[in-house]
């Protein structure tokens, strides 16, 4: 079955895009970019330039927005990984260099 897609973002870059979906993903919610090609395409260009859509399903919209209002709102201070000692921004949920999972000590 097809659900229809719609754009909920518009992500300044693919780093931004990338921790949303990320986040969005952790919560079970598909999600899929949208001009990402064109930002490898331009690869002269600051990669800030293009923006990146973010789409989910239509029936999970509504879960989509809430989390990405709060993801905005929040601000999140950076950690340091208490298992290799990596500084990490406060996005993200898990150590990107072990996979350490921030919640657990
Ligand atoms: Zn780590």
């Amino acid at each position: 079955m097809n659900e229809p897609w719609v754009k909920v973002y518009n992500a300044a870059n693919n780093l931004e895009a990338h921790s949303l979906k990320g986040m969005l993903e952790n919560e079970n919610i598909a999600v899929q970019l949208s001009g990402e090609s064109l930002g490898s395409a331009a690869g002269e260009l600051p990669a800030d330039v293009v923006q990146v859509g973010i789409w989910v399903c239509e029936n999970q919209v509504t879960a989509a927005r809430v989390l990405i209002e709060r993801y905005e709102n929040a601000d999140y201070p950076d950690w340091r990984c208490p298992n290799c000692g990596e500084q990490n921004e406060g996005q993200f949920e898990i150590c990107w260099q072990c996979g350490h999972d921030k919640h657990t000590f």
